[in-house]
């Protein structure tokens, strides 16, 4: 895509603020206008008013210029703020589509990219596009007129002299322009440090316990000095960097001052020039010097900005590989029947068929246990039924309706899914259980929780159902996790059923109460259980055994176990590491 095209994305945002943006910009055109006016309206009082004697008409003329830098700081204060304000409203903006835009992106995007660099990206190139938003016109703006404005006057005052400064602008500029190439390059090298030490210290406080358990500690901590010290090198180029240019600016002022003087005063001597002028148009290059910097830093800011902005719009234009189609319809009134009909499925990063051919009638109410090796294909086939994934061949049916004519939202409204890594988000365990129906009242949050086995083990913690969980739910075991999602699933009642169980060993009593839990859920709904224990097939219709390419085998335990087949082998090898 052309720059321009990104450009014009960007002024969109804008839009919806256009009356802050105006008023932004009208007040750092007044702000230009007093810092323009000043000098010269002092010169022109001093050498018209004062050799007449006309004092009083000289201190009025000075009480406007005080009354004008009033208003200046008035309108200083409303760049500031409003200005600031415009740049966050359109941060807040920014955010919003963003995060709208991720929460329509399929499993598919989350398979490719990793939390912590969207995280990043998230934070900080919006900083730069805000910071880009606010600061961006307004320097620019302020910058050219203040630039185009002296310019003029120093012409006016005394062109010779006007020459001689405008001969020395070029060295400014090359000498700004290559400083802030140096700047730059070392803050790109800050940056990329600062994200290999985040990185560092995101693997080594969420690995904290593997760490400890290995007694790891020293590793940990020379793996992060080294991306300490990796950061502090960075950083001391980068302020190297600064000094030089800063230092260098104050000699090319100090430098222009003295030419400026000193053909000033030959000009003065010659009887060309006055004392007031000489000191008005210093004044004027003073004005002069602080636009080019900021021009400069604006260039930076600009490609900063726009750099992140890209990414943004890149990231925005992603279509989310599943979407409802025009037509979809919603999905109600269920009855449950499943129908897998003759599906493969591929996922898009790797190139094997995980699924080939699966061909699976589940009818209302009934409870299909899936088995099979690990990495057979049993969660890929749950996780198509709710089209978290859109197959590869063939097509699946939920009350005879394609789940690609239906509604995301509705068809997955009508399934509950028991993760086996269960997520629970910080907060309490009330507000977890309600995660399953938002609008439930207490009574309904009790009732899931004693239906999910879970209501005694809330009471014996400290706060009851206030009890915080902790990040992921940290506080809580394995097992109460468990019970917590299917209260969720309690809640929100819905006819079909996926539970995937925990693969992590429980004790016995957990286990027990979870496949109670698991039993009172699935009754009346349809339900299909990933089995990793084969002790929870027990409530099942019907065992499928799936082993990476298909449904290998079919059948109740006894049937299967007849066979002495895949099932069997499985179920031998279970129960001699169960022993
Ligand atoms: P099971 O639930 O039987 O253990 P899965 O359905 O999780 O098996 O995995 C089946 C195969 O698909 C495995 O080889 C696994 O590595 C692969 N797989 C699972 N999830 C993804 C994914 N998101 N992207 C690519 N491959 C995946």
């Amino acid at each position: 895509m052309k720059k321009s095209g990104y450009l014009r994305i960007f002024v969109s945002y804008y839009k919806p603020h256009w009356k802050l943006f105006a008023l932004d910009m009208a007040c750092a055109l007044c702000i230009c206008m007093v810092d323009l006016a000043f000098p010269i309206v002092s010169r022109s009082s001093m050498q018209t008013l004062l050799p007449q004697k006309l004092f009083s008409a000289f201190f009025v003329v000075m009480a406007l210029l005080a009354g004008a830098y009033v208003l200046k700081s008035v309108f200083y204060f409303i760049v500031t703020y409003w200005g600031h304000l415009l740049g966050v409203r359109m941060e807040a903006d920014i955010r919003r589509d963003l995060f709208h835009h991720m929460q329509d992106l399929s499993f598919s995007f989350y398979d490719k990219n990793r939390t912590g660099q969207l995280m990043s990206r998230v934070t900080g190139d919006l900083f730069e596009i805000t910071e880009l938003a606010h600061h961006g016109p307004e320097d620019l703006f302020i910058s050219t007129v203040t630039i185009l404005g002296a310019f003029c006057i120093m012409l006016t005052i005394r062109w010779q002299l006007a020459l001689v400064v405008f001969a020395v602008i070029p060295v400014f500029v090359i000498f700004t322009a290559v400083s802030r190439k140096r700047m730059m390059d070392a803050s790109t090298e800050v940056k990329a440090k600062l994200a290999g030490i985040n990185g560092e210290v995101e693997s080594s406080i969420s690995g904290m316990r593997t760490a400890k358990a290995f007694a790891n500690e020293d590793a940990e901590s020379a793996k992060f000095n080294a991306a300490n010290d990796q950061f502090r090198g960075a950083k001391r180029g980068y302020y190297k960097a600064m000094a030089r240019y800063q230092s260098g600016m104050e000699f090319c002022m100090g430098i222009l001052s003295v030419l400026v003087i000193a053909f000033g005063g030959f000009l003065i001597m010659r009887g060309e020039m006055d004392f007031i002028d000489l000191t008005t148009f210093a004044l004027y290059v003073t004005a002069f010097i602080t636009p080019i910097r900021k021009l400069s830093a604006f260039v930076e800011q600009f490609m900063q900005g726009m750099a992140g902005f890209r990414r943004f719009v890149e990231l925005m234009r992603l279509e989310p590989d599943i979407q409802d189609a025009p037509d979809a319809r919603d999905l109600t009134g269920v009855k449950g029947d499943i129908l897998v009909d003759d599906v493969t499925f591929r996922y898009e990063s790797a190139g094997e068929s995980v699924l080939e051919h699966v061909k699976l009638h589940v009818r209302p109410g009934e409870t299909v246990a899936v088995v099979g090796p690990s990495g057979g294909g049993k969660s890929t086939l749950c996780q198509l039924i709710p089209r978290f994934y859109d197959v590869t061949e063939g097509r699946i049916l939920v009350d005879g309706q394609d789940v690609r004519e239906l509604k995301q939202h509705s068809l997955r409204a009508q399934i509950g899914i028991v993760q086996q890594d269960v997520f629970l988000f910080a907060g309490t365990i009330y507000d977890n259980i309600r995660y399953g129906k938002p609008d439930a009242t207490e009574a309904e949050i009790v009732e899931a929780a004693r239906r999910a086995e879970i209501y005694d083990d809330i009471l014996e913690m400290p706060d009851g159902f206030q009890t915080q969980v902790g990040e992921r739910g940290v506080m809580l075991s394995g097992g109460q996790k468990q019970r917590v999602s299917i209260a969720r699933i309690f809640l929100k009642n819905p006819p079909i059923l996926i539970l995937d169980e925990a693969t992590s060993a429980l004790d016995s009593v957990t286990e027990a109460r979870i496949q109670s839990a698991f039993d009172e859920l699935a009754r009346g709904r349809t339900t299909l259980i990933i089995a990793h224990r084969l002790s929870t097939i027990r409530s099942a219709s019907r065992i499928i055994v799936i082993d990476g390419c298909g449904i290998r085998e079919e059948g109740t335990h006894e049937q299967l176990m007849a066979r002495d087949g895949a099932y069997a082998q499985l179920y031998r090898a279970q129960r001699s590491t169960a022993v």
